[in-house]
């Protein structure tokens, strides 16, 4: 497939990975998860806005009784990361004894994936883990296990299939990765 290039705000942007190899990644990691809770009654809690598309594209593979619910956290702008703390916002759940899969959009530095577990943990759940869409190794941070990635990636800006820049590119099906 040619490459297409699209402009957000005042980026290019080129696609990186397309639906199917994402679908695919996906419905491997799906099968994995189901395999490994199963009778476990796993709560999955996705992190908006970013994993919505991931979220949903995942729990529609997952073939074992399940609960899904969603959080936010406090405010994250533009394309850095910042140091800051983010609080968990909308957690309606007991959390108490559950095997808690956190589903995330993509871990960058690891800090807001790690804030987020300790905030878990806290609450005395079973069990968390982290399932993420993509993962950007050399970025890492924190000693985390991220244990379930649909794909590692080089430290580029994406955008697209949830990820957004500044606002706009959730919407798109495929990931673009800025050009430089
Ligand atoms: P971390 O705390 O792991 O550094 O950053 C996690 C958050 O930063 C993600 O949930 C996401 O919102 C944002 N982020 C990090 N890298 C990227 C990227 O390449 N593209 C987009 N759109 N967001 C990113
Ligand atoms: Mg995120
Ligand atoms: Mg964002």
């Amino acid at each position: 497939m040619n490459p297409r290039t699209i402009t957000l705000h005042d980026c290019d942007f080129s696609t990186y990975l397309y639906e199917e190899e994402i679908i695919a990644r996906i419905t491997m990691l799906a099968e994995q998860i189901s395999e490994e809770y199963k009778g476990k009654n796993p709560l999955f809690l996705a992190v908006l806005n970013g994993s919505f598309m991931f979220a949903s594209d995942l729990m529609k593979r997952i073939s074992i009784p399940c609960e899904i619910s969603f959080i936010r956290l406090s405010s994250y702008r533009d394309m850095e990361s910042t140091g800051n703390v983010k609080e968990v916002l909308g957690l309606t759940e007991d959390v108490k004894g559950r095997h808690v899969v956190v589903l995330e959009d993509i871990v960058d530095t690891g800090h807001t994936v790690h804030n987020l577990i300790n905030q878990l943990r806290a609450k005395g759940p079973a069990s968390v883990e982290v399932a993420s869409l993509l993962l950007k190794p050399d970025c890492l941070q924190h000693k985390l296990d991220v244990k379930y990635v649909a794909k590692s990636i080089p430290n580029d800006f994406v955008v697209g299939y949830g990820l957004d820049y500044n606002g706009l590119g959730r919407n798109l099906r495929d990931i673009y990765k800025i050009v430089s």
